[in-house]
This record gives structure tokens, sequence and C-alpha cells, in this order.
């Protein structure tokens, strides 16, 4: 069965690059019925954040993502502690000590070679513990960025263990996915660098290795890393924003792809077309404005029972239907449900023509006979029949089809306005 994680640090909130991540591994896991386990990796305990853990939790929901399990590496201190034991006792890790002085040596010219630890007589520095990459080269396929090979002999054997006794993240992050069965590895690119090490580690506890996908990191429409000053990115900031849930799913699913993204598409369809395969080796674009298009393009075809439980009891379902078409925003339905329901100051063009409206509207209303009796009357047509009753009937340039509104609006108060009455 397919088991994948997301592995988020709570040292902040959820923006758009770590999202993608999380989205990609939730349709995935969708996709073969698999499970999607949520692993917050903490174990840097002077960055993590109680309240971030939880912001990542309800950030997730809000997307519609649901995980089946959730971990923390701060609580899997045995688990990591009984591999370290099984590695020292295969002869996987060694023990270093090495004098800051020769540390320092090695940091100077660390471009020019791998770091060799060296060894000090007993009592002489700290010790810490090292991962024996050894020499050859590894070869591993990525399910996105294709054939990969590390060569060990260019790297530096990896600290797994610091001289606190403390586990690095390279080490606890790979016997996590050992013991949790990960199956696929789907994360950011940023992170292909340690996929040699982390295979090592799953080979040297006997244990199957998972498959890798590296999604290459997001970039703000500019070709700059995405960051703040391209809008806003944060789910927070979004969610505030009224951009709705599925569109940021929508749009980061279909990044990198040579596919649109789908306003029409729910979970279940964006799974049925995810393709890691598709994912592009180079760096996408993501312009943060995008989002608000394809959030207007998915309010538009919100059915009532997706939306109707975030808006305000007086908004039923035949008035979301009738308006919906005309809204950027979900919670914008409100403005219109005060336009019918609420006086307002007609703005009236002309006069002449509006009260000559309001003497052939019929009752009870019939917008197509209406509409048939001004041309009529009056020889107009287009926008010149019906700019200056949506302007009276509702004091706006735009919004939902005037055959919609009439219909909403009681006739009284739609006389009314067309007689240039506050009503
Ligand atoms: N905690 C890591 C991060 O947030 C996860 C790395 C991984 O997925 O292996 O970047």
């Amino acid at each position: 069965m397919v088991r994948v994680r997301f592995a988020p640090s709570p040292t902040g909130f959820l923006h758009l690059g770590n999202a993608r991540v999380a989205v990609v591994n939730a349709l995935f896991a969708r996709r073969h019925g698999g499970a999607f386990i949520l692993r917050i990796d903490d174990t840097d305990a002077a960055r993590s954040d109680g309240s971030y853990t939880a912001a990542i939790r309800e950030d997730l929901s809000w997307l519609g993502l649901r995980w089946s399990e959730a971990y923390r590496q701060s609580e899997h201190g045995e688990v990591y502690e009984g591999a370290f034991e099984r590695l020292a006792a295969a002869g996987a890790v060694y023990a270093c000590r090495d004098s800051a002085d020769m540390l320092a040596a090695w940091r100077r010219e660390r471009s020019h070679r791998a770091y060799k630890p060296g060894v000090l007589p007993a009592g002489e520095g700290l010790t810490y513990w090292r991962l024996a990459l050894g020499q050859e080269r590894l070869a591993f396929q990525d399910a996105v960025l294709g054939e990969r090979e590390v060569d060990f002999a260019s790297l530096s054997d990896p600290v797994v263990r610091r001289a606190d006794g403390s586990f690095t993240y390279l080490f606890a992050s790979a016997v996590d996915d050992v013991t949790l069965g990960i199956t696929h590895v789907i994360r950011g690119a940023d992170h292909v660098t340690n996929t040699g090490t982390q295979i090592r580690i799953a080979q040297a506890l006997e244990a199957p290795v998972p498959a890798f996908a590296h999604l290459p990191l997001v970039l703000g429409p500019d070709g700059e890393g995405l960051s703040k000053r391209h809008g806003s990115l944060s789910l927070r900031e979004l969610r505030a924003r009224g951009v709705e849930p599925l569109a940021i799913v929508q749009l980061l699913a279909a990044l990198g792809t040579d596919t649109a993204p789908e306003p029409g598409a729910d979970l279940d369809a964006l799974a049925a077309g995810l393709d890691l395969g598709r994912f592009g080796h180079a760096s996408p674009r993501l312009d943060p404005a995008d989002l608000e298009r394809q959030s207007a393009e998915v309010v538009r075809r919100l059915p009532w029972t997706a939306v109707g439980h975030r808006l305000p009891g007086l908004i039923d379902e035949p008035f979301w239907l009738a308006v919906r078409a005309n809204l950027d925003r979900a919670e914008d339905a409100l403005d219109w449900w005060r336009v019918v329901n609420e006086p307002l100051e007609p703005v009236i063009e002309d006069a002449a023509y509006t009260r000559m409206a309001a003497d052939l509207l019929p009752d009870p209303v019939d917008f197509d006979a209406w509409v048939a009796a001004l041309r009529r009357e009056t020889g107009r047509r287009g926008r010149e029949l019906f700019h200056p009753l949506r302007l009276a009937l509702t004091g706006r340039e735009r919004g939902p089809e005037l055959k919609v509104l009439l219909a909403l609006l009681p006739r009284d108060r739609a006389l009314g306005r067309l007689r240039g009455q506050s009503a």
C-alpha cells in the first residue's frame, strides 16, 4: 500500500511553497488509495513552536487535505536510539572526536575535499557520530527529476548524532521514513542532496528503500525565489482574503506540469489526474495573482452544499445559485443580498426612460415581456436598453443578470427604484 508523508518543520505558517508539497502528497495518496501521513519535524526544539504545529493542522484541514496518521519527531527519541544502536552494532556509524581546530581548518577549505574526521586520543574533543558512506557511487531513479547519481567519495560522512546525544534531522527523517513504512518520499528539491545518505541509512537498517520524488522549488512571476514581495503567500493570509482552498489545491496540483488548473475539478478528479512523471525538471513560476482568478472561477461553480455553511443564514440556495456567477469571493453574496433586500439609493441615468420602464413593468413581473415592451416603445436595445435599468435597480454598474435579479426583487421595490426613490 502507498504510504506518503508531509513533514513540515513547525517553524512558520504553511505557504504556497510547502503547501504544494502537501497537496502533491495528499493527492498521490488519494489516487492510490494509500495513506497520507502528517509528520511534524520538530526535533529542533529551539526553532519549533507548538502554535505553528496547531496552525499547520488547521491550514491543511482548511485546504481539505486529511491525514490518516500523525506523528511528531520529538516523540520518536526511542525509535532513533534503537536505529542508532543497530547501525552502531553493524559498524555503519562510527564515533569521532575532533578538536574545534581541526573542524575549523576543514571548514576553511571544505570546497576542496570531503571531510575526513580525525580520531583524537580519548579525552580530547567531544564524541559525536558519523555515518560511513563508503566510496562507491549510488544511482537512484527520482520520479520527478529522473536518473540521479551520488558519488559518496565526494561527500563528507554525515553526522548522525551530535556530541550532546541529539540526532540530526537527516538521520531522524530517514529512520522515520523507514519505521513508518513510507513508500514514496515526495518533497522539495532542496532535499535532493540528502537522498543518497537517506538511502544509505535505509539500506544499513536492512529496510526497503522508499521511492523518491523531488519537486523543483517554486519561483515568483519574475523568476526570483517565491517570496513575500510577490504577494500573500501564507495560507492564513490567503484565507483571510477570501481565496477558495480548492482553487489553491487546483493551482498547486497543476503547477510545473503541462496541465492547466481546472476550476471544476474536485479532489478526486485532481487525484485521478496526478502523475509525478508530468512535473517538469525546471522550477515553475507562480503568480499569486493567478490565485485570485482561479478562486473566482471556483466560487462561480460552488454548489450550495459546499458553501451554504459559510454564509449568513439569510442567504438560501436559490439566492446563491442566482448570484454566484458574478462573485469573486463567496462572502460577496451578502452584498447582493443587501442590494435585493435592503433599501438603496438608485442611480438614475435617464429619468424619463426609467419612469417609463416602471410604467411598463408587468404585474406579475415578466422580464421577457417587459424587455419586449421597452424595445417596442423606445427602439432601444443592448446596453442602451439595459444599463439605465441596472443602475436604477441595483445602483451598480455590474452584477448578476437583470432577469435573475428582477426575479429576486419584490415588485414594489423595483418600481420605487425605477422611479428614483430610495427603496
Ligand atoms: N522537515 C523537512 C522540511 O520541512 C522535510 C524534509 C523531508 O520531507 O524529508 O523541509
